[in-house]
């Protein structure tokens, strides 16, 4: 089993990451967690066809984990894919797809206007999870678990078992307890990292000062101080980073999180092989 880090950015635009995207595979079978900003071309370049793209599994609805969802499911409709698109997310999952299906309503019936043979519109086939196995398929055990994200609740981690191998995702989560529970001896941990003292600030941007608004930030993410902690308190053999910041610099992070962390650290990149 393996994972390709897909999109290792954090919501800010940024030319060398693209958004929040992961995908795990083992042999043909596949998970996408999280479609970030970009996941489709980051799935073309990992090899994934639109016909094929894969079931999605959503941390949680913040945007920067869900912008592109539209794009997967139309685009893989587009290219003839009639098979129900397969959303797995928290609750709230079903009501966010009917709206993106409200959404691209318009521009479904125009095509299927111009199409001949009778066509259907896109099916999409939501499952709203809650902590636990999630589902056994291709010989991958998916579990969801609860991670600590407040104000957004429920937000969701995911594990993977299969073909001798565990990973997990940390999804957006400040240090959790319940992360390292399930993570625990994992062979991968691919844990955020939004180091929140490398936002930007604009008046009316809903903070007074940028003290503020990196002390509010940094209570819902992981902070580089704490991330090595993590890594040692789920056991994990190995820590990969994600979810950065384009002020980020990875030599940092690194440096950060070898002070309590032994293992081999991997500061994310994109299409990276882990
Ligand atoms: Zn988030
Ligand atoms: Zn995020």
């Amino acid at each position: 089993m393996r994972a390709v880090l897909l999109g290792t950015g954090a919501p800010p635009p940024n030319p060398a990451r693209r958004g929040p995207s992961t995908l795990v595979a083992l042999g043909r079978e596949q998970f996408l967690v999280d479609a970030g900003s970009g996941v489709g071309v980051q799935l073309v370049r990992a090899g994934v066809r639109p016909y094929d793209w894969p079931r999605v599994l959503i941390t949680h609805h913040h945007s920067d984990h869900t912008i592109d969802l539209g794009h997967l499911l139309i685009t893989r409709w587009i290219v003839g894919q009639n098979a129900p698109f397969e959303v797995w997310g928290p609750a709230g999952t079903k009501r966010q797809v009917e709206k993106l299906l409200d959404y691209l309503d318009w521009d479904i019936e125009i095509r299927r206007a111009h199409m001949h043979a009778g066509r259907s519109r896109p099916a999409v086939h939501v499952t709203e999870i809650e902590e636990g196995t999630l589902m056994e398929a291709g010989g991958v055990t998916v579990s969801a678990f609860a991670v600590d994200h407040d104000p957004v609740k429920p937000a969701f981690g995911f594990r993977f078992d299969g073909g001798g191998r565990s990973l997990a995702i940390s999804g957006d989560t400040r240090p959790s307890e319940n992360l390292m529970k399930w993570s625990r001896g994992v062979d991968v941990l691919i844990h955020e990292c939004c180091e929140m003292a490398k936002t930007s600030w604009a008046p009316g941007c809903g903070w007074a000062s940028i003290e503020e608004k990196i002390r509010d930030l940094a209570s819902y993410h992981t902070q580089p101080p704490d991330l090595g902690r993590v890594a040692a308190g789920a056991g994990a053999k190995q820590l990969v980073v994600t979810h950065i910041m384009p002020g980020s610099v990875p030599d940092e992070l690194a440096g950060h999180a070898k002070a309590q962390y032994q293992g081999p650290i991997v500061i994310g990149e994109d299409l990276v092989e882990v």
